[in-house]
């Protein structure tokens, strides 16, 4: 059989997708866009489209399946949203003068990490794509952009780990290197459902990647932005005139959250949920502008270490506490700015349109009703921010001038310049509207000579302007004076000489007309361009303004306070509250708790029955925390803190389940992680540490871990535990106190007070709190049955020094798992049992 011959529009195709194999390619033909072969048929499973073949009667049809071009941008959003490509191929000349097939190109390469949403919830986030780079030692570079935006980050970093808490940090969809990365990132980030896009490694850099990475000095984190930028060019083939030159940071520079305890701590994600209700961020988040927004988001993962900068923003959140009617003035104004970091970026696209012109007019506008709010501030306070405050008012006076109130969405149709902005514009106007005139008048006089009152002058493609009369009146015309152009079923069009020549005129001016209008937007759109790094200036100090009043009116409305930041080691929160529990409560409801601890204190041991309140209590601290190194109030009557270097949390039963990690092992592992980089200036917070294994090893290790960080690591440490035992470590550890949360039984009903108090619980009320959660009636009488045997044989429990003997219990073989579930007897032996008491000798237990 010979060979099935290409045609010349699949060979053109063939041809385009060899550049593009890792991407769905959307082929443009006609009215639609095609996929073919394998992306048809995936694509047609992806996007619930019909798949049909092209040639279908030939030896080898192709499979196709198509989309109507305008409903293409839903379904490439369907794609990237599932983490694919797409490029978009278009015809880039016209049919018309083509030679052959029409010249196609792909004019936009749309990835998870460029693609830019223009969706209202999408305002707050940012979307950024990664550059990775790999240097010698364990060593890597990491670069990051929201292209929508401008921004460029960049810095080095050590081991896989920081690599992966800074990109999900950075909740990115999609990276991009030119190295080879080793196994394991690559194997989590795929794992994480994040795409790698590989870069071609330019030899040479172009001039403007130069300039954009000329601020970043380090080797590894230079080549990072190369990668990214040279990515960024290929893929877009489009100006990126609003990408900022990058700037260096260092992890260091940041109060430091692996990524399990920013999710543990949900100050962005709720955990639950995955959205962001429920959030730190959601409580916090009372931003009028999408900029603002996404910069609280920013400052919450990212809170510093500096403590001047932290006691400005103090300053200034104050001052606008106090000045109610400035701060109320100042959101006024805010509601009335648009997303100005992205109209900067479709202004350098080329993408903006009248309407867009208009949005950053009326931003412009507000800025000199904020210079005088910010006027009535106290200077001391307000006065730098005031005085690098640019209006950016002749763009403002440019785009007042230039455009119209209601411009169209199309900028090539017209309607987008002010009358008595361009002479030459205004005159084809005239020629417009007066033409109309005069053809208006035309017809009231054809019907004066002619006596035809039906007689009427119409526009259609074909004729131009001709008048039109009906069958019935022909003979009245003189025949002479019109010319016949078209017969109709029951009348006729004819044309004359002096409405020919008007036609040419205005016809002239229309075409001419919005030619010129568009020549004169993009000149105005040009002039704008040139003056967008201004732009974004002046969007990072709204930005901060809008935060700093967000955060100034949540601290009235939830009665924050300002936090004193100390150099010592002591930490003293008098009635701290977890801002988010207090909010869903009601602040009635909530119990308020000091946190005091002295320089001497590394370690508070909660104990407490459970549902009484130690992990919020915990989390408290931690968020409290958070809010005082962002710069915010925090939720108390009266906190001092040090400035912490890192948090570590090990908090609830989240399981790593990318990862495919037991709940045990990731207790382990993030344990791990705390006790070999946690320093004294760090926090760390155990929660219940060890349950995840049988009692004697949980035990054990929790013992351990304590003694580990009372002995090495003397970092502020919060501990909570079910273990009874452990309390008595306070005996032998100076650093370590014990706390309480307070519970009462009453008619054997539980009563939590979700008082901290000092010294340890007494009872763990376990079988009341399985209770409380409603298990069988029966049930609970058996397992008070057991505890009372239990109890009455463990006389020892509560006096015994327990210390000791935890460990000296190791060498006999430890129950697993399935065999402390089978023998209900055994609880006797979790309880670390004194020497006098044998767990083999409890045969006595009536079971
Ligand atoms: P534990 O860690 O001791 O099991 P949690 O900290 O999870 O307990 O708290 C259980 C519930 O108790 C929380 O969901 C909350 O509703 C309530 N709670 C905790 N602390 C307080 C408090 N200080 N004031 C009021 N209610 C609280």
């Amino acid at each position: 059989m010979a060979k099935p011959k290409t045609t010349p529009m699949m060979a053109q195709y063939n041809e385009i997708k060899a550049h593009y194999p890792d991407a769905f390619l959307f082929y443009r033909l006609g009215d639609f866009y095609e996929l073919f072969n394998d992306d048809a048929v995936v694509g047609s499973q992806l996007l619930e489209l019909t798949l049909t073949q092209r040639n279908k009667n030939s030896a080898n049809p192709i499979p196709m399946a198509g989309v109507p071009h305008h409903a293409a941008q839903n379904y490439i959003d369907i794609l990237v949203d599932k983490g694919y490509k797409v490029a978009v191929v278009e015809q880039v000349e016209n049919p018309a003068e083509a030679e052959g097939m029409v010249k196609r190109e792909v004019v936009q390469l749309v990835t998870p990490g460029t693609r830019m949403k223009t969706s209202a919830d999408a305002a707050k986030e940012n979307n950024y794509l990664v550059g990775l780079a790999v240097a010698p030692l364990d060593c890597y570079g990491l670069a990051y952009t929201d292209l929508s935006t401008g921004e460029i980050k960049a810095t080095s970093l050590h081991g896989l780990n920081s690599v992966l808490n800074e990109i999900s940090r950075l909740e990115t969809k999609e990276v991009v290197t030119s190295d080879e990365l080793p196994n394991d990132l690559q194997a989590s980030l795929t794992n994480l459902g994040i795409l790698v896009s590989i870069a071609e490694k330019q030899s040479e850099s172009h001039a403007e990647i130069t300039y954009l990475s000329q601020q970043i000095h380090d080797e590894a984190p230079k080549s990072a932005v190369d990668t990214l930028l040279n990515y960024l060019f290929d893929t877009q083939k489009r100006s990126l005139d609003h990408l900022q030159q990058a700037t260096a940071y260092e992890v260091a520079q940041y109060l430091k959250m692996d990524r399990h305890s920013r999710a543990n701590l949900e100050l962005t994600v709720n955990l639950r949920t995955q959205q962001r209700s429920g959030t730190l961020l959601w409580l916090l988040d009372e931003t009028k502008t999408a900029m603002g927004g996404r910069m609280l988001k920013q400052w919450l993962e990212q809170p510093l270490l500096d403590a001047d900068i932290l006691n400005q923003r103090y300053d200034k959140i104050g001052e606008l506490v106090k000045e109610f009617f400035g701060r109320s003035a100042l959101q006024e104004s805010l509601q009335s700015v648009y997303d100005l970091e992205r109209l900067a970026g479709r202004i350098a696209y080329g993408t903006a349109n009248g309407r867009d012109l208009l949005q950053l007019r009326r931003s412009l506008q507000q800025v000199p009703e904020i210079l005088s709010i910010l006027d009535d501030l106290d200077p001391a306070i307000f006065g730098d921010l005031r005085t690098n405050l640019d209006p950016v008012s002749d763009i403002e006076t440019l785009i007042g001038e230039a455009i119209t109130d209601e411009p169209p969405i199309s900028v090539t149709d017209g309607g987008v310049i002010r009358t008595g902005y361009d002479e030459q514009l205004d005159q084809y106007r005239d020629i417009m509207t007066n033409g109309k005139t005069w053809l208006a008048e035309l017809e009231a006089h054809e019907r004066e000579v002619t006596g035809i009152n039906s007689l009427k002058i119409g526009f259609n493609k074909v004729f131009g302007y001709y008048i039109e009369v009906t069958k019935a009146n022909i003979p009245k015309l003189d025949a002479d004076r019109y010319t016949r152009k078209q017969t109709l079923v029951n009348a006729e069009r004819f044309i004359t000489p002096e409405l020919k020549e008007r036609e040419q005129m205005i016809l002239e001016a229309e075409s001419k007309s919005s030619e010129l209008e568009y020549q004169l937007f993009a000149t105005v759109r040009q002039t704008i361009k040139e003056n967008i790094q201004r732009i974004q200036t002046l969007a990072a100090h709204l930005a901060q303004l809008d935060v700093l009043q967000a955060l100034a009116t949540v601290s009235e409305r939830y009665h924050f306070v300002r936090p004193t930041l100390t150099d010592k080691a002591v930490i003293d929160i008098q009635d701290g509250r977890h801002p988010v529990v207090e909010k869903v409560l009601g602040h009635q409801e909530y119990v308020a708790n000091n946190v005091v601890m002295q320089p001497e204190d590394t370690i508070l041991l909660i104990t407490g029955p459970n549902m009484s309140g130690k992990s919020t209590y915990m989390r408290q601290l931690a968020l409290i925390v958070v809010m005082a190194q962002i710069g915010s109030f925090v939720p108390a009557t009266a906190a001092t803190l040090p400035i912490f270097d890192q948090i570590f949390t090990r908090i609830g039963a989240a399981d790593d389940l990318i990862s495919g990690n037991s709940t045990f092992m990731v207790e382990m592992a993030e344990a791990n992680t705390a006790l070999q980089n946690a320093t004294k200036h760090s926090l760390i917070l155990f929660d219940e540490l060890g349950r995840g294994t049988a009692t004697y090893d949980g035990m054990a290790l929790a013992q351990a871990i304590i003694e580990y960080v009372h002995e090495h690591t003397h970092a502020k440490t919060l501990f909570s535990t079910h273990y009874h035992e452990l309390t008595a470590l306070a005996d032998e550890l100076p650093e370590l106190q014990n706390v309480h949360v307070g519970a009462n039984e009453q008619n054997g009903e539980l009563i939590f007070s979700h008082k901290v108090l000092p010294g340890p619980a007494d009872q763990s009320y376990g079988i009341n709190v399985a209770k409380l959660a409603g298990l069988p009636e029966t049930l609970i009488e058996r397992a008070t049955h057991i505890l009372n045997n239990l109890e009455a044989q463990d006389v020892s429990l509560k006096t015994a020094p327990m210390t000791e003997t935890i460990l000296a219990d190791q060498p006999k073989p430890l129950p697993s798992d399935e065999e402390t579930k089978e023998e209900v007897v055994k609880p006797i032996a979790h309880k670390a049992p004194a020497e006098d008491v044998k767990p083999e000798d409890d045969g006595q237990l009536d079971l």
